[in-house]
């Protein structure tokens, strides 16, 4: 994979949502690799210490007068929007919640940056966005009809951004992540949801002790094990994505869709199994009904990602998916008791 930018001169770029999760890394790779680098972040679920490069600003995505003043200093190259809300059955229960923040927020979002003529967006879409799989893998000709209002929510930005580079030449990648998970390699940044609801997170912090088991949601589904099937795919992995589609934008390229997993696809079981190998710990399980909304297999097809934008994932294997988690919870299970 090469990751070498064709980029003349320093890179501004404008991270929204910066402080979460897979914001925190991207983030990371941005300063390690050059970029100056701007945080934009309200904390309402990220970390302020997450945020290792760069200049910072704690607000929200849907103010309309501080994005002004941000991007009018900033002088963006490109924007890169990770602030969303993502619990799926929070979405189910409290819509409007979705809507104003992943729909409206980033509607407010991309008007400003029309108005202070920044025209390169990448946006974190999902899995979600297709609902129940009619064929897997999933490639980006799959039908989207999602089932709640998590992923409508994340469909009705790709629409809307579809029009907007219509109407405007306004340019975006969205980027379907299916399941993001590991941490930083260097062991700086991590997974830390408050509430936890991903898997990987909850089986080590069975496998640590701060839990006394993983709930399994349901097992009989018609797989393997009778677990659900997800392809997890590494945070580091997905950053090299959201560079690989920055350069593409830089370099005048097309709006475009990609899906990012690894292309196979892990039981929760299995997923439970490689944690007892990588920790060397007993995981208690408590099997409970299915949760509603999980399709029994979501796979990702990612050969235009690969064809395209040439990327190619660099820690595939799941144990080291696991492994980084791992070193991560290891880490910071004692800080978060
Ligand atoms: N899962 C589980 N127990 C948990 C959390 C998740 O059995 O405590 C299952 C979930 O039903 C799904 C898979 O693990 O089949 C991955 O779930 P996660 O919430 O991590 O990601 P999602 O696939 O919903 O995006």
């Amino acid at each position: 994979m090469r990751l070498e930018l064709d980029w003349m001169g320093e890179m501004k770029i404008l991270v929204v949502g910066g402080a979460g999760y897979i914001g925190s890394h991207m983030v990371k790779w941005l300063g390690q690799h050059g970029c100056a680098v701007t945080t934009l972040d309200d904390l309402s679920s990220g970390h302020r210490e997450a945020v290792l490069y760069g200049e910072w600003v704690q607000g929200n995505c849907g103010d309309r007068a501080l994005l002004d003043q941000v991007l009018a200093a900033g002088r963006f190259d490109a924007v890169m929007h990770f602030a969303s809300f993502i619990q799926v059955g929070e979405s189910v229960q409290q819509p409007d919640k979705y809507y104003h923040n992943n729909v409206v927020n980033t509607l407010t979002l991309l008007d400003a940056m029309r108005a202070h003529g920044v025209s390169r967006f990448i946006f974190s879409s999902t899995a979600a966005t297709f609902g129940e799989p009619q064929y897997t893998p999933i490639d980006e000709r799959h039908p989207q009809q999602p089932l709640n209002p998590y992923g409508r929510s994340k469909l009705m930005v790709e629409q809307l951004l579809a029009d907007y580079d219509q109407a405007y030449g306004f340019k975006s990648v969205c980027l379907r992540y299916f399941n993001a998970a590991g941490a930083d390699p260097d062991g700086q940044l991590g997974e830390r949801h408050d509430p936890e609801t991903h898997l990987i997170p909850l089986v080590l912090q069975a496998a640590s002790g701060r839990r006394r088991q993983i709930s399994v949601f349901g097992n009989d589904y018609p797989t393997v094990d009778g677990t659900c099937i997800r392809d997890y795919i590494h945070i580091q992995d997905l950053c090299a994505a959201h560079w690989l589609a920055l350069n593409s934008l830089l370099q005048a390229g097309p709006s475009q869709a990609y899906n990012l997993g690894n292309g196979s696809g892990f039981s929760v079981n299995e997923v439970i199994e490689t944690a007892r190998q990588v920790t060397g710990q007993p995981i208690a399980v408590d099997y409970q009904p299915r949760r509603p909304g999980d399709p029994a297999r979501l796979v990702a097809d990612a050969s235009l990602a690969r064809s395209q934008l040439g990327w190619q994932p660099q820690f595939s294997q799941l144990s080291t998916i696991i492994e980084h988690a791992w070193q991560w919870e290891l880490q910071h299970c004692k800080l978060d008791n």
